[in-house]
């Protein structure tokens, strides 16, 4: 029995920290000689002193768990045993009986003690295991991973440490449309195939519920798995009979070279991600320049609110020809930030950003309001013209749209139907049901509604039927290289038939040159809209550019002849 309780003893001593373990074995000894000397100095047993031998048999307990508690119970015991007299000034002796009976009580307080302890400290390490795990799968979870990598990135020589953050793009959506059980099994199934990818000596970290965090021992082995994932992109999942197709977003950071701490990295290998998520790639690394333009882009956005109250934020106009009339029958809205310092701003610097935010609300209702605006002084100037305004996804979810246009469309003295509102198909996507209803309510209230970019986005067709909507615009991506690119030209003979046979109006973006004009013009396209018939300017110098235009046909009109 003893040698077990050694042995257990031992175990416990062995699972704390050294220097802890001698402090606290010295204490407990010297406590409990302190307290045989204070009894004995204080005239023996037979006085209350005794009783300060339970603080090293708790404190040992405490730290030892039932061992430690026996231990001390035992030797205190002894300590205060058949040598302490009952009475230091008489020499009288204690009975037998009652150092037993004081040893037996010390050690069975002493196992009490033990055995809280030891509960104690198996559910703080069962707190412990969860605070740094999942239970559901027990991989690590963020805080686990910041401890690990910290740990391995802390000393005297850290390794090279590459970190992988893979953002599951459509999991929750997965999630939400099969049930959170069918999603677990997918899960499962990724982190299945993450497992088998990863080469040896690579751990794998659950960070979020979508968002895996992979851990190489160097650079080789990172490539080796960025080439496996790339062999392995196309296999789907097959999760109770239904394929599964995962979409993921991966970036990927360095240390040392782009970090010094575990968070620093964790930090970068996010942003890397979110760069990935945004389109620019499926893997992106970390790139200190990107990250900078992010850096002042987000420091421009701190400084968005403000523009709004100051009135910096600008509307400038890109005109829409129409091909039959060749006369410029309306504009579109772009947003110029008029910045003090930086001068004009263009919205790709912040208009990202602000849609992350409710403040692209904000923005919308400034840009409402600047460019019906417009719209009603060029009226009042003789030259009336459709004005468009781009609405975010979020525009899209703000229940105060329609009566923001419909304020602003009043107040300036505008009909509805003098007003285009563009809207991408990736933000229609975003809620089909809800975008589809309201794209219905601002059609039957007369507003004009036009998907934009149409072609990069990945909307059915038979989905577009459904929409109400009234224009598609051709992107710019098939439109610019028109006049030389063939397969652009089919793509775009293809969108323009499409929308003729649903009824739609048609507006080609990006025609930067004349012969493109042409091809359109000859194919039934309505209007076209690019550097090559106008670029966006402040609304007094479109209407210049109106004014010229109008001028010129007049002329022509005037004399036939030439
Ligand atoms: P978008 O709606 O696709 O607007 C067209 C963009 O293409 C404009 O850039 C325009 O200047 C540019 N562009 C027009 N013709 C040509 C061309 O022939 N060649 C080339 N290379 N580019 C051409 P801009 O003004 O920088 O706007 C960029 C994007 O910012 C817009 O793309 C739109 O998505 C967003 N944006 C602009 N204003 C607003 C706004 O008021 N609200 C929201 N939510 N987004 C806006
Ligand atoms: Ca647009
Ligand atoms: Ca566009």
């Amino acid at each position: 029995m003893h040698v077990t309780l050694l042995r257990r003893a031992r175990a416990i001593f062995v699972a704390t920290p050294d220097g802890a373990k001698i402090a606290t074995v010295l204490a407990v000894t010297s406590l409990a000689l302190a307290t045989a000397w204070l009894v004995h100095a204080t005239g023996g047993v037979r006085f209350a002193m005794l009783h300060l031998m339970y603080v090293p048999v708790v404190l040992s307990a405490l730290a030892f768990g039932v061992p430690g508690g026996l231990l001390a119970g035992i030797g205190g015991g002894l300590l205060l045993g058949p040598l302490m007299p009952q009475d230091t000034s008489t020499g009288e002796l204690q009975g037998t009986l009652n150092w037993i009976y004081r040893l037996t009580f010390f050690t069975l307080i002493g196992a009490l003690v033990g055995i809280g302890a030891q509960h104690l400290r198996r559910h703080l390490r069962e707190m412990q295991w969860l605070y740094e795990h999942h239970p559901d799968n027990g991989l690590l979870n963020l805080a686990g991973l910041i401890k690990r990598l910290d740990r391995m990135m802390r000393g005297p020589k850290p390794p090279d440490v590459v970190l992988s953050i893979t953002q599951l793009n459509n999991l929750l959506e997965i999630q939400n449309t099969f049930g959170s059980a069918f999603g677990m099994r997918v899960l499962s199934q990724v982190l299945e195939r993450a497992q088998r990818l990863a080469p040896p000596g690579a751990w794998l970290a659950l960070v979020q519920p979508d968002r895996l965090a992979c851990v190489f021992p160097s650079a080789a082995a990172a490539q080796l798995t960025r080439e496996r994932i790339e062999a392995a992109r196309e296999e789907s999942y097959v999760v109770d009979g239904l394929p599964i197709h995962v979409e993921a977003s991966i970036g990927v950071a360095q240390a040392p070279e782009h970090a010094k701490s575990a968070d620093e990295l964790l930090q970068k290998a996010s942003i890397a991600m979110h760069w990935a998520a945004s389109g620019r790639s499926r893997i992106s690394r970390y790139d200190s320049a990107n990250d900078r333009t992010s850096r002042d882009n987000l420091v421009l956005l701190g400084g968005l609110p403000d523009a709004i109250e100051r009135g910096e934020l600008q509307v400038w106009h890109q005109a829409k020809m129409s091909l039959a009339s060749r006369e410029v029958t309306g504009t579109e809205a772009l947003l110029r930030w008029n910045h003090p310092q930086r001068g004009v701003v263009l919205p790709s610097h912040f208009i990202p950003q602000a849609e992350e935010t409710t403040l692209i609300n904000a923005v919308m209702q400034a840009m409402v309001a600047c460019a019906f605006a417009d719209a009603a002084a060029w009226r009042a100037a003789g030259y009336p013209m459709r004005v468009a305004v781009n609405l975010s996804v979020r525009n899209l979810m703000d229940r105060m749209l329609t009566d923001v246009l419909e304020r602003n469309a009043q107040r300036h003295g505008l009909e509805p139907s003098e007003i285009d509102l563009e809207v991408t198909e990736s933000a229609v996507m975003a809620d089909p049901d809800h975008c589809a209803a309201l794209i219905s309510q601002l059609r039957d209230r007369g507003f004009g509604v036009a998907i934009d970019d149409f072609g990069v986005g990945h909307s059915s067709l038979a989905y577009l039927q459904k929409l109400r909507v009234s224009a598609l615009k051709i992107d710019q991506a098939f439109v610019r290289t028109l006049a030389t690119d063939t397969s652009n030209q089919k793509i775009v003979r293809s969108i323009l038939q499409l929308a003729q046979s649903l009824g739609l109006e048609t507006v080609a973006e990006g025609v930067e040159d004349d012969a493109s004009l042409v091809l359109l013009r000859e194919w039934g396209c309505d209007y076209a809209q690019g550097y090559g018939v106008h670029r966006p300017a402040p609304s007094h110098e479109l209407l210049q550019f109106v004014a010229r235009r109008r001028a010129i046909a007049r002329d022509a009109i005037n004399r036939p002849d030439r």
